[in-house]
Formats: C-alpha cells, sequence, structure tokens
C-alpha cells in the first residue's frame, strides 16, 4: 500500500476504549528499574547487540530481533521489532556515529515494553503499533567517535544517492515496512540556546519538511503534532530549554526524504542538561519523550500538541561556551604587555552531535566577549591570566622551583612585575598562546602583599584549584 494510503488508513483507525496513557512522571519513574544502558550513555556495538540477544531472549515474543543489515565494513546493524499492532513506526538512531543518546533510550524503552507487556497501556501500545527499531545504524562511526560511515559519507545526506551500505538498508527498511511515522534521532551540539541569550537547549525538534512548501494536510499534521508532543513533555522536565531545530528543506537528508517518500518524519535533537551525570539524565528524558509520544500514537492523539510546536522559540548556536573568565588581566604567553580581556573555553566532550568537535578543550575567543554566555562564568576582574606549561600540576611545580632557584619565587609568592611575567611566562607556555583554537591550560594569579599569588587553573575546561 503507498504510504499515504496507509497513513490515511492508520489515521481513521480511532482506537476505542483504549487504557490512560501513563503520566510522563510516571515513565520517568520507572526508568531505574527497566533501565539496561550503561552509565557513560553511549554503546559499544558488541554491548549494544548483547543486551538486545538478551532482551530478545526474555521478554516472550514482545521484542523480537528482525533482521541485520551490514555496515560499510560488516558490522551488523540489528532492527529490532516490538509490538504486532497495523501502525508501522519506524525510529532510528545514530546514524551520526558520535550521537549515541536516543541509542540508549531505545533499548531502555524496548526493556520498558518487555517489562511491561501485560499491563494495560503498554499491551494496548503493543496491539495498536509495531515499532520498527534501528538503534545503531551506523556502528562503524560508533567505534570511531565518528559522525560519519567508514567511507566518510554523512549518511544523513545521502538518501539520493544512496551510495552508502547505511543508507541503502535504512530505504529498504522504509520500503518493506512502509511506516505511517518515522523518528529520526540525533545528538546536537550542547552548546546551543533557546533563542538569542537563552538558556542551554536540552531538546529541540523538528517537523521534518516533505518539500520545499509543504501543504496542510495529515502527515504535516501528524509530525507538528508529534514534534509538538515531544516538545511539551520535555519543557515539564527542562522548562525553556526545547527549541525548534531550525532547517530548510534539504533534499538528500534522510528525514526529509522519509517524509517525501510517505512516512512523516520527526526530528528529535539531544543537546545538552548541564551538571552531574549529564548523559543518563538525557537519556532518561530520551526514554520518556518517545514512550510518550508513541502512546499518543498508539491512543491516536498525536495531533493534540500541534499548536505547542508551533510556540518553539528557535536554536540559536555561537552564543554559548562551556565557560567565560570575565574582565581578567591577560598576559597572553607571546611576551607582550598584558591586556584587559575575557576568555572562552570549550570542553572537549566524548560526544558532541553536530558541533565541532574537540580532542582538548581549547580556547576558543578572547577580547569583549559580552555576546557569550558561559554554562560556567568566573568573575576574573583582579586576577591575572597566563597560559599554563603543559604537563599539568607536575610542570607547574618544576616551574615553581626554577622561578624559586632565580629567586623570582618565594613563600608561596612570585615576584613578576608586568615585564618579567611577560616573559616567564613565555617560557613556560614554550609556544603556546591564549588565542582562539589553542588547547592550552591557564594559570589565575591574584596580586597579594608579597608578590602574585596563585589562585587557581584551568585544566580542560574545568576551574581548578
Ligand atoms: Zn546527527
Amino acid at each position: 500500500m503507498p504510504g499515504a494510503l496507509l497513513l490515511a488508513a492508520a489515521l481513521a483507525a480511532v482506537p476505542s476504549a483504549a487504557p490512560p496513557a501513563p503520566a510522563p512522571e510516571a515513565l520517568h519513574a520507572a526508568w531505574p528499574g527497566v533501565r539496561l544502558s550503561p552509565p557513560s550513555g553511549s554503546y559499544a556495538p558488541e554491548a549494544l547487540r548483547a543486551d538486545l540477544e538478551a532482551l530478545a531472549g526474555s521478554s516472550r515474543g514482545v521484542v523480537r530481533i528482525a533482521e541485520k543489515g551490514r555496515s560499510t565494513e560488516g558490522r551488523e546493524i540489528a532492527v529490532v521489532l516490538a509490538g504486532s499492532g497495523p501502525e508501522k513506526v519506524l525510529l532510528w538512531s545514530q546514524m551520526h556515529g558520535d550521537e549515541p543518546t536516543a541509542t540508549a533510550a531505545l533499548v531502555d524503552l524496548l526493556a520498558f515494553l518487555a517489562e511491561n507487556g501485560a499491563e494495560p497501556a503498554t499491551a494496548h501500545l503493543l496491539t495498536r503499533l509495531t515499532l520498527v527499531v534501528v538503534p545503531m545504524l551506523n556502528p562503524d562511526g560508533a567505534v570511531r567517535g565518528d559522525r560519519r560511515n567508514a567511507q566518510g559519507i554523512d549518511i544523513n545526506r545521502d538518501a539520493s544517492r544512496l551510495q552508502s551500505p547505511e543508507g541503502r538498508f535504512l530505504k529498504e527498511l522504509r520500503d518493506r515496512y512502509a511506516p505511517s511515522a518515522g523518528f529520526n534521532l540525533h545528538n546536537q551540539s550542547p552548546l546551543v540556546t533557546a533563542g538569542p541569550g537563552g538558556p542551554q537547549v536540552a531538546i529541540a525538534v523538528l517537523a521534518v519538511s516533505a518539500s520545499r512548501n509543504e501543504p496542510d494536510g495529515p502527515s504535516l499534521a501528524r509530525k507538528r503534532g508529534l514534534a509538538g508532543h515531544l516538545a511539551r513533555v520535555a519543557s515539564t522536565f527542562v522548562p525553556g530549554r526545547v527549541t525548534r531545530y531550525a532547517t530548510d528543506y534539504t533534499e538528500r537528508a534522510f528525514g526529509d526524504s522519509m517524509s517525501r517518500w510517505g512516512t512523516p518524519t520527526v526530528l528529535l535533537e539531544t543537546g545538552g542538561w548541564h551538571g552531574p551525570r549529564e548523559e543518563e539524565r538525557l537519556v532518561r528524558l530520551n526514554f520518556v519523550l518517545l514512550l510518550s509520544a508513541l502512546h499518543a500514537l498508539a491512543r491516536g492523539e498525536e495531533t493534540a500538541d500541534a499548536p505547542f510546536y508551533e510556540t518553539l522559540p528557535p536554536n540559536v548556536r555561537g552564543d554559548l561556551v562551556d565557560l567565560v573568565l570575565r574582565g581578567a588581566t591577560v598576559h597572553g604567553g607571546r611576551g607582550l604587555p598584558p591586556f584587559l580581556s575575557d576568555v572562552a573555553v570549550v570542553k572537549a566532550r566524548a560526544f558532541a552531535g553536530d558541533g565541532r568537535r574537540l580532542s582538548s578543550a581549547a580556547v576558543v575567543d578572547v577580547g569583549d566577549l559580552g555576546h557569550l554566555a558561559g554554562l560556567e562564568e568566573l568573575d576574573a576582574a583582579g586576577l591575572v591570566l597566563a597560559p599554563a606549561p603543559v604537563g599539568g600540576a607536575e610542570a607547574w611545580e618544576k616551574v615553581v622551583s626554577d622561578l624559586a632557584a632565580r629567586g623570582l619565587a618565594k613563600d608561596g609568592a612570585f615576584l613578576l612585575d608586568d615585564a618579567a611575567l611577560a616573559r616567564e611566562a613565555r617560557a613556560w607556555a614554550a609556544g603556546r598562546a591564549i588565542v582562539p583554537w589553542a588547547t592550552v591550560d591557564l594559570v589565575l594569579f591574584r596580586k597579594g602583599e608579597k608578590g602574585l599569588v596563585v589562585e587557581g587553573f584551568v585544566r580542560e575546561g574545568s576551574r581548578t584549584k
């Protein structure tokens, strides 16, 4: 059946006497009890396969491994089915190898379905929907921590040419199952704000266009509704931190193509949620959002939240960094006279979504940075900032003993005027300078009565003592 007809049939079949959908808070509370995914929020392909096989083996038929595709380098791409309903829903994650959050959430979601198959709301979902789940479309990229596949292709830009085995496999799945809804699951940069100057974005959604000017109709209503549902539920956990992902119609992208091929598709982009155990909290939030959206679909209520989608602020990039030091007196490491400056630092991350990936923390800007916000801000007025030597605390100890041997450090104070500090910092920094895209640790001094006193360091993008 063509996708459009199948969609119409699915929309016409309004469920009767559906049990109440579980509240998002209840799903959130259920997560620790079913959760299989690792604390890192990131699966290696072998560990993923082991968890999926264990789940399939113990779920009494609720969760089945349907088939396995093959990546460019021959790694397995598991497809997991759950439920037996007439309406097929395709969910795929980690087509970008370094975007693992939804993969972990999908495993936990499958574990929840396997565990709760007899409970009325879950049983209803499983008789209304058949989930077609691809937890990790790009295992070769996952192994390398790389967005792209082993060919170097961005699979999400290969929907027209289908030159990647992974892209071809995803297209085959779409054609075989003709799903009436699609979930395209990604991580975006955690350094994005909700509107200009807004807070850090945790979740961004998009009703993906099927054409440059998609006309109103059931497909668009379904996408807006699902995107609105994801956003509304997310907003109860991360208020103000949910946005609309801004992108134009992209013919060669998969979400757009899925929609064009007849599977209305929403994009879910997980950003950042600053604080301890960030990865786990984001996996848990994804678990709640996806399960809640599937309940809405199963109950035929998925268009109800379309108005909420229209209220979302846009994703804004380029305004947020990890750390800003404000108003420091900077000795940049090139032997120049000191100057007043802010300094912005971005950390390395195990996964960074579509942002610029760094293998080490880096200074990303210096100067007047009033337009930038930091997840952490440090008032550095009155502090003197210089590059730290490469080699951490040990290297710093050597610098201190060397200065002491020359009579320039005594009783924890450094007897250095501006010219001397400029000269010494240049020597110990050994070519590193506090300039954009430099990977350099920082040392912070305060001016004491006897000289400069170390106030702390910035190592790997974090303030330390
Ligand atoms: Zn992505």
